[in-house]
């Protein structure tokens, strides 16, 4: 993830709170005790007006890489001496403010819709939060109001990205939109905080031969005319609005399940994702219902910088996870537990993220032993432990906290292993402590209570002492659950995963290092994920000759599994093993999903050699990322200098 120079201005961001005006600039001081109800990375008064419903009419133009949008913004008044209204921008041209004149007018305008033109500024532009658009509004009674603003997104916003023809596999241009963190302002002027929760509606006019997808109810049956109409009627946080237009397909996987896609992918993704109505309902006796009515899948085209993002409704899935042996299903686990954690009772603010991604990680886990056996799941849980141990080497113990302080930063910061394997972690902790019934009816309970709403990390304490703690005391006290979320590390008492999967990779991999096991005898059964385990814990240096031996058996340099072949480019790279460097660099061109690449052009960047093909690859590659992708590979590849960061 990149990290920008970051400018000062939590306290500036407190005054705002504080006043309800802006002062950016201040400079920091102290930054004293967190505020935990309290969105550092938003400028948003929500103290003093709620957005409670969207709707939206967006043109895509695909020549002009632009949308050129209309937000009516239907809002709630919590002050009625309240005279501006500020809502997060970033990169958007504001054309116009109005306001529905019946609430300037009061009953005179009854039954007619008049809409007049408000004053309006942008405020000084912060490279992480974006630009505050402040609205001047007069003094109300009335509890609601309406606000359309018409603008225009310009072709360097972050949170879109516009694939041209060459780009895709179908020779079609392609966008899409990438919301969270905070990337919903930069095509939407909205109140960009999940601490706030609106239903929405959309207009979408693209040409007519592409077809567009929302998160929201989308019909698979509508005719490419050009023009889609989306609904979404329960209420999700900012970061949840998603679009994407492309030349899709759709197909059927299930009752209530589907597939969009590129022609050239619909069948194998169907294929591939054929359980997903079986991982719902695994959910669904664990935790509840389901409460979002479908559940389909678009496949990204391999720009997609993520694994997945569990945009309600319509997950968005990497095609890296398509491999024929639903060997990576996993990542539709995650984001189908999305729709309980996350989507259904979520982070108010990014510190808080754990609760919606360790609850998911938990999740995940659940449904993949039910569907799949507690094999393979104790296998990616033992994988996810080693990824969480070497991102705690990494991280200061500031930032291994749960409750991370994110004041001042890029919200991205929040995005390592923490909040992931260690939230999950400290669930599995709570699930062997208090036992699999009490614990499961307490999450069904806490989905219930909070549904639909966005929490604090704060909150969810609260509910776990009343809920769990007291309910049934002398388990586990208030501090050992502080020492989890407040505490670097793990804590002593952590429940950690094992298997005994990885026990014959060992021995044969020991076998084979000593030459005493012919290399395609070592794993005639195994599954991906000991394949992963075999590769990704070898020595530091391999012969040539054993790296051919391997190859030649298993045919890794052209694996379709974009995650073996990962870990065998790493093999590839730390052994400078050139016949696989052609194949290599293809790889680099064509997969765009950070976790995926980042940690090979790190691994180039450690020699000379390495640090020119990483170079050459990237110029070649970069128009194809993602802008986030683009940012996150600068960072390594390109010194520090040379940016004039
Ligand atoms: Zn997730």
């Amino acid at each position: 993830m990149t990290r920008w120079c970051l400018a000062a201005r939590a306290l500036a961001l407190s005054a705002l709170a504080a006043s309800g005006g802006l002062s950016l600039g201040a400079e920091r001081v102290d930054l004293g005790a967190i505020d935990p109800n309290f969105d550092y990375h938003s400028y948003a008064n929500v103290d003093q007006f709620r957005v409670t419903h969207l709707d939206l009419e967006l043109r895509v133009d695909f020549e002009f890489q632009s949308i050129t949008g209309r937000a009516a913004l239907e809002l709630k008044r919590l002050d009625p001496r309240a005279t501006q209204l500020v809502l997060d921008t970033r990169d958007l041209m504001i054309l116009d403010v109005t306001q529905k004149a019946t609430d300037v007018l009061g009953a005179t305008a009854k039954n007619q819709t008049i809409w007049v033109s408000r004053p309006f500024h942008l405020e000084k532009p912060d490279p992480i939060l974006g630009t505050a658009l402040v609205i001047e509004l007069p003094p109300s009674k009335r509890g609601t109001e309406a606000i359309r603003i018409d603008y225009e997104t310009l072709p360097a916003s972050a949170a879109l990205q516009w694939l041209t023809p060459k780009q895709t596999a179908r020779h079609k241009a392609f966008l899409y939109t990438n919301s969270e963190p905070i990337g919903a302002r930069s095509w939407i002027p909205l109140q960009d905080t999940p601490q706030v929760r609106a239903t929405y509606k959309a207009k979408v006019h693209t040409g007519v031969d592409v077809r567009a997808v929302m998160s929201a109810e989308n019909d698979p049956k509508a005719k490419r005319t050009g023009d889609y109409t989306f609904v979404m009627p329960e209420a999700v946080p900012s970061y949840l609005i998603a679009l994407a237009v492309g030349d899709l397909e759709f197909q059927e996987t299930g009752p209530r399940t589907g597939v969009y896609a590129e022609k050239s992918m619909i069948k194998e993704a169907a294929r591939e994702f054929a359980d997903t109505e079986s991982m719902i309902q695994a959910n669904e006796k664990m935790f509840g219902p389901y409460r979002w009515s479908r559940y389909d899948v678009l496949v990204m085209p391999p720009s997609f910088p993520e694994g997945g993002m569990e945009n309600p409704r319509l997950s968005f899935i990497t095609p890296t996870v398509v491999v024929g042996d639903k060997s990576l299903v996993s990542v539709i686990a995650h984001e189908l537990a999305h729709s309980w954690a996350g989507n259904l009772v979520g982070n108010a603010t990014w510190r808080d993220l754990w609760l919606n991604e360790g609850f998911t990680d938990y999740m995940e886990s659940r449904i993949m032993t039910a569907v799949y056996g507690q094999q393979r799941s104790s296998m990616e849980a033992v994988l996810g432990l080693k990824s969480l141990r070497s991102g705690l080497a990494k991280l200061k113990p500031d930032d291994q906290i749960l409750a991370i302080d994110l004041r001042d930063r890029d919200p991205d910061a929040v995005f390592s292993e923490i909040p992931y394997e260690k939230g999950r972690l400290f669930l599995d902790y709570l699930d062997a402590k208090f036992g699999r019934e009490r614990f499961d009816a307490f999450l069904r309970g806490y989905f219930d209570h909070f549904a639909f709403k966005s929490i604090t990390t704060e909150q969810f304490l609260a509910y776990l002492q009343e809920n769990l703690l007291d309910r049934f005391p002398g388990i586990v006290t208030r501090g050992q659950v502080n020492a989890w979320v407040f505490g670097p590390g793990l804590p002593a008492d952590a429940v950690l995963p094992v298997t005994t999967m990885f026990e014959p990779v060992d021995e044969a991999r020991t076998a084979w290092l000593a030459g005493k096991l012919a290399p395609k005898k070592l794993g005639m059964d195994w599954i991906a994920q000991q394949w992963l385990y075999f590769l990704d814990n070898m020595p530091a240096t391999l012969p040539p000759s054993q790296m051919a031996d391997l190859d030649k058996a298993y045919g890794f340099t052209k694996s379709p599994n974009a995650e073996i072949a990962h870990s065998w480019f790493k093999l590839v790279i730390a052994n400078d093993y050139q016949p696989s460097f052609p194949r290599l660099e293809e790889y680099l061109k064509t997969v765009g999903r950070r976790k995926l690449i980042a940690p090979l052009y790190e691994a180039l960047m450690k020699t000379p050699s390495g640090a020119v093909v990483a170079k050459r690859v990237f110029a070649k590659a970069r128009p194809g990322y993602h802008p986030e992708t683009v940012k996150a590979i600068e960072a390594i590849v390109v010194p520090k200098e040379e940016t004039g960061e």
